[in-house]
């Protein structure tokens, strides 16, 4: 198996692994309960969660434990939309946000929200000017991906945040599941920021919101105090200090990391090039690990197929969207239904080998071949 959609899903890392074994296997207290082993499983979780805030630049207080990034997600945009409803309705996001923030929003958009998606450039990335334009009084929130799942393409945060800053009643809420290990991440100057472990060599099952302290949000699950009132339900010191350590080794290697996954883009693009019909549709500002492509006048859905059936494990957008649709995110920098529909994504990791691009290549040329009816 040639295994190439790293960003569906990272593997574990081991020591995340031996890490999360370790404290849960010595750690059989409930970290809320008022005894020796409550008390020890309570500093396990705070010592993880005080790591962990210091890794991103936020509060220890700042930090919410969730199943992943769709909960994060959704009880960003959903509690910060209810709890500002008496300010105003209207949100400002992107059409290349992952289906739990473009989901969170029709939702909204039933209950009477009124949701404005900024437009995207051949470059990938929103125009700053025309949030300033969108911006009113009633926004209450800009929701933005920092990197996205299908194109890679990474958002001028910077610029983002200075357009609001005339507007204080209008949070930010920024989608940096992509972004851990690919570009650097600091929560300074956001509202709300989700992250997903299992992005980055950290479990599954597990993810992280952070919220800026003192912001008020309306919690999706009600449960007794936790970690914190914005998420009930018994503490997981194991899933924490896995977290913790899958987030410090992200951090700690990520510069050689991006560059051996430079080196692994520089190879595919390289191969690609001897194929007429494909046009890349990744910005040349994407991230290396993501890189969204199309075989011209082939259903990505298809394509997918036959290198799945020869064993190669690529995207079709990503793994949690719509089948068979056009991908919103490619029409978006590309304005080109069929290129959308024949789109698909290879996504890689400093794990990928240069050998396992070279049976890559196997696979490509034969599928190639077959469905085009053409030689490179
Ligand atoms: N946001 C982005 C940008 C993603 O790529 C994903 C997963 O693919 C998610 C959110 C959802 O993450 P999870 O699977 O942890 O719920």
């Amino acid at each position: 198996m040639i295994y190439l959609d790293y960003a569906a899903n990272h593997p574990v890392d081991p020591a995340v692994l031996a890490c999360f074994c370790e404290t849960e296997r010595s750690l059989p207290g409930n970290a809320n309960a008022h005894h020796a082993a409550g008390q020890a499983a309570r500093a396990a979780m705070d010592r993880a969660t005080r790591a962990i805030a210091a890794h991103l630049g936020a509060d220890p207080s700042e930090v919410v434990y969730t199943s992943g990034a769709t909960e994060a997600n959704n009880t960003a945009i959903k509690g910060i939309a209810r709890a500002s409803r008496h300010i105003g309705r209207h949100i400002i996001s992107t059409p290349l946000e992952h289906p739990s923030v473009s989901a969170s929003l029709t939702w909204l958009q039933e209950q009477g929200y009124e949701i404005d998606l900024l437009d995207i450039g051949r470059d990938g990335c929103i125009d700053p000017a025309q949030l300033r334009e969108l911006l009113r009084p009633d926004t209450v929130l800009v929701a933005v991906t920092a990197v996205d799942s299908e194109l890679g393409t990474i958002q001028p945060l910077e610029e983002i945040r200075a357009a609001l800053a005339p507007w204080p009643q209008c949070r930010l809420h920024v989608d940096a599941t992509q972004a851990v290990g690919r570009v650097p991440v600091a929560f300074a100057g956001t509202d709300t920021m989700s992250l997903a472990p299992h992005k980055f060599g950290g479990l599954n099952g597990s993810g992280l919101l952070l919220k800026r302290a003192g912001l008020v949000l309306e919690p999706l699950l009600h449960g007794g105090v936790s970690t914190t009132i914005y998420r009930g339900g018994t503490p997981a010191p194991a899933l924490a200090a896995a977290t913790e350590t899958a987030l410090r080794l992200a951090l700690e290697h990520r510069a050689p990391r991006v560059e051996t996954v430079r080196q692994r883009r520089a190879e595919l693009l390289a191969g690609l090039a001897a194929y007429p019909r494909v046009r890349v549709n990744s910005p040349a500002g994407a991230v290396p690990h993501i890189l969204n492509l199309s075989v011209q006048g082939v259903r990505g859905a298809k394509f997918q197929q036959a290198l799945a059936s020869r064993g190669v494990c690529v995207s079709l957008k990503s793994a949690c969207s719509a089948a068979n649709t056009p991908s919103r995110a490619v029409f978006a920098v590309s304005r080109d239904r069929k290129n959308a529909l024949a789109s698909w994504r290879i996504s890689l990791s400093h794990l990928t080998t240069a050998q396992e691009i070279r049976a890559f290549f196997q696979a490509f040329d034969a599928c190639y071949r077959e469905l085009t009816g053409g030689n490179p």
